[in-house]
């Protein structure tokens, strides 16, 4: 019988321990500073969130596809939008829009005590589901629906991210961030796009322009 290095390498190495450990330290390289976010990227099985046929390629820095015309973002993007959402404080609630593959739902119910997820897919949408079940993050409710119109139900939330881009910060959303609130989306179109800051202040709203960033679009309705 084969003994197997640890819970989730299949055999041949590709997603080992070391192999997560390497993606942490090219993060680290990168500028992404927070033990925390560090930890739970390295500690998450990244090659659970793509197809089988890209495991050997989930502990790489890259965006891969997911189908649907979509893609997992790169882990590196993952790991600064949320070290971006949590700088000031944890939030305890985050509305998430754009489930995609789940990962970054994973690293939001790994950091805060609840997650809410809108998806407009329904196909990825319950693969996403699944993901969280398999690892037991008990925290995360999911919504098939438009993410641009928020969800108001479990409103106002501490902490919103976007994970697709809108041309402007949706309405909804704005309304839907608590007093104190951070939002972290990708903003704009095609190769103009950039990764922004919105914090609900007393009087108004804060905008901070954080870096350039590759997001698929926002889209409207639900399919
Ligand atoms: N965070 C995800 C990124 C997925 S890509 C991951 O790491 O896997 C962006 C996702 O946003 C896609 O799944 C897309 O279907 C979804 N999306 C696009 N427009 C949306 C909208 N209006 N409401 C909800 N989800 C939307």
């Amino acid at each position: 019988m084969q003994l197997m290095r640890d819970d989730f390498d299949p055999g041949i190495g590709m997603t080992s321990k070391r192999t997560r450990e390497r993606l942490v330290a090219r993060l680290r390289q990168a500028g992404i500073g927070s033990p925390d976010v560090l930890a739970v990227i390295g500690a998450l099985p990244r090659h659970l969130f793509v197809d089988e046929a890209l495991a050997s390629r989930a502990y790489e820095d890259s965006a891969l596809p997911i189908g649907y015309g979509q893609t997992i973002s790169q882990p590196y993007t993952v790991a600064r939008m949320t070290e971006a959402l949590l700088e000031s404080a944890t939030p305890d609630t985050v509305l998430e829009i754009g489930s995609g593959s789940g990962f970054q739902t994973a690293v939001l119910a790994s950091l805060v005590r609840r997650v809410y997820s809108v998806e407009r897919l329904q196909e990825l949408l319950a693969c996403a589901q699944e993901r969280l079940r398999l690892l037991k993050k008990r925290n995360v409710r999911f919504m098939h629906g438009d993410g641009a119109l928020g969800w108001r139900e479990y409103a106002p939330y501490q902490g919103i991210m976007v994970t697709a881009a809108p041309r402007g910060v949706p309405r909804a959303l704005a309304e839907q961030l608590a007093p104190g609130g951070v939002m972290v989306l990708p903003m704009g179109e095609g190769t103009k796009q950039m990764l922004v800051r919105v914090t609900r202040t007393r009087g108004g709203f804060k905008q901070e322009v954080l870096e350039a960033v590759s997001f698929v679009p926002l889209l409207s309705g639900v399919s």
